[in-house]
């Protein structure tokens, strides 16, 4: 293609289709990016997010990662947004701004979220900016100390309160907050001494893994995540690290020994949980959640 021989006329109309094939090329990038994120593929080289393979692998910028990321998650569950950035009516800078909106908004529905995108779609960044950059609408969330209007209370709790309140002198709201914050540690305590001490009764069966054997994992992984990626070797992350069924899922009979239980990060429990289930399972969880 020489570009200087061009006559004006096939020169603008060569330009269009050119833009068209850019636009194109985006939205099938983001898919690739959605679908690499579904399957927690990043985790395969060791990153610990998307934005950082985006950086390490595929070479953008911290600021391109990100916007791609953001537009990516933005159009995620939305066939109208992801139409609006294919046909370039939503651009990355757009949909970055569209997205910090939204993170401030109490309504995190995908109907707000499209709601937003066809105010915007096809406007100038200022323009978006300005619209933007009115505070947002919608039910606000009760100031510090404010008591719910919908929190029912018995007869019997207003008695007690009563009752306490002339013994102490204290505020019944402080006093509420005390007695509930008791009766969190004391539900606390029970919890962490049930993990350390099962019960003779306990079944065989159980997600409880006896202390001496969690003690053996982590000195064999010394400390770190035990995964190792056919791309970039064994993971070194030492934070949040979790107990993995990892040659058999729990859920599918695995037992809770030396060799079916692994030390693993996060991440990668994620991405095992994904190859064990599929990606649709991981999306039904994190919806639930
Ligand atoms: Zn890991």
């Amino acid at each position: 293609m020489n570009i200087e021989k061009m006559s004006d006329d096939k020169l603008l109309k060569s330009v269009l289709l050119e833009v068209k094939k850019e636009k194109d090329q985006l939205h099938i990038v983001l898919l690739h990016l959605k679908e690499i994120y579904r399957r927690r593929l990043f985790t395969e080289y060791n990153c610990r997010t998307l934005n950082e393979y985006c950086v390490k692998e595929l070479g953008y910028t911290r600021g391109e990662a990100y916007y791609r990321v953001t537009a990516m998650k933005l159009m995620a569950n939305s066939s109208l947004i992801e139409k609006a950035i294919q046909k370039g009516e939503l651009s990355l800078t757009a949909a970055v701004v569209a997205s910090d909106y939204l993170t401030k908004h109490p309504d995190k529905s995908v109907i707000k979220k499209e709601e937003v995108i066809s105010k915007i779609a096809r406007m100038p960044i200022s323009k978006v900016k300005e619209i933007l950059s009115r505070p947002p609408s919608g039910p606000k969330y009760p100031p510090k100390n404010e008591v719910f209007p919908k929190l029912k209370v018995s007869k019997r709790v207003l008695e007690l309160l009563s009752q306490l309140q002339d013994l102490t002198g204290e505020d019944q709201t402080k006093l509420l907050e005390v007695s509930l914050e008791n009766k969190l540690k004391q539900v606390k305590k029970c919890e962490s001494k049930a993990i350390q001490k099962p019960s003779p009764t306990q079944s065989a069966r159980s997600r409880y893994i006896p202390q001496v054997i969690k003690r053996k994992i982590r000195s064999r992984a010394n400390y770190t995540c035990e995964h190792v990626s056919m791309r970039r070797g064994r993971c070194t992350e030492s934070k949040n690290l979790e107990f993995d069924h990892h040659i058999i899922p729990y859920s599918k009979g695995g037992k809770n020994t030396l060799e079916n239980l692994r030390l693993v990060c996060k991440n990668h429990n994620t991405r095992q949980f994904v190859l064990d289930f599929g990606p649709k399972s991981l999306e039904k969880i994190t919806r639930k959640s």
